[in-house]
């Protein structure tokens, strides 16, 4: 298979995958109106696939998704694409691990950035996913590269693949694309269940070696294994 081929059919296959989990933002609601994005690397190749800017979730299909450089410059569709993309393009030239990222301003998450205020860990559920609080990264405004620089700079050598962008958003990362939109769903209930024990009481953070070995269990041990273990 040529090497242009396998590229056409790997952007195919990501823009049915991107356009599939912008759904899943809307099921979680964690996005109002058009804002919030997912976007994927194309791997092998300096291109990501994202959403379009400005267009209804209700119309958004494999074939208008935009495929850029990891400048953010379109090599492929006829519509502009999310005013985040410089983000996005940033996070993928800095960080080589990472395979998806996701951006909304889901509601709870959201009113933590308003405070910047980190999230502690209260729960098992998130040292599990996030390894500890759910740091908050800097102001920044939209356009260039200061949105990627606030996230890289928060993330780097952090386990949480989450990031509260003050007075702003989510912002998270992944192995790929459906990874960052987990890690957006799973911000987004630790962030309201967080705020429920804040309203109740006084929550108590989960003590460092608790939190270490919840997630050493969870990211090595926990699901279904792929290689189905022998009977015995
Ligand atoms: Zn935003």
């Amino acid at each position: 298979m040529s090497e242009q081929l396998s590229r056409n059919d790997t952007v195919a296959r990501l823009r049915e995958t991107v356009a599939a989990l912008h759904a899943e933002l809307v099921r979680y609601n964690l996005v109002a109106w058009t804002s919030g994005n997912v976007s994927a690397r194309v791997p092998g190749h300096d291109l990501m696939v994202i959403k379009p800017s400005g267009i209804s979730y209700d119309d958004l299909r494999p074939d208008n998704m935009v495929v850029c450089d990891l400048d953010g410059v379109v090599v492929e569709g006829d519509l502009s694409p999310s005013s985040d993309t410089e983000a996005h393009a940033y996070v993928y030239r800095a960080m080589p691990d990472v395979g998806g990222v996701v951006h909304t301003h889901s509601g709870y998450a959201t009113a933590w950035a308003a405070c910047g205020e980190p999230i502690p860990c209260y729960l098992t559920a998130q040292a599990d996913e996030f390894g500890g609080e759910i740091p908050v990264g800097p102001f920044a405004l939209i356009g260039g590269d200061d949105i990627g620089k606030g996230i890289v700079a928060t993330l780097s050598g952090h386990r949480s693949p989450a990031v509260l962008m003050r007075n702003h958003g989510v912002f998270t990362v992944g192995p790929n694309a459906k990874a960052a939109v987990k890690a957006a769903v799973m911000c987004e209930d630790v962030a309201r269940t967080a705020h429920l024990a804040r309203a109740l009481g006084q929550p108590l953070p989960i003590a460092a070696e608790g939190v270490d070995s919840l997630y050493a269990r969870y990211q090595n041990v926990y699901g279904q294994s792929t290689v189905p273990s022998p009977r015995r």
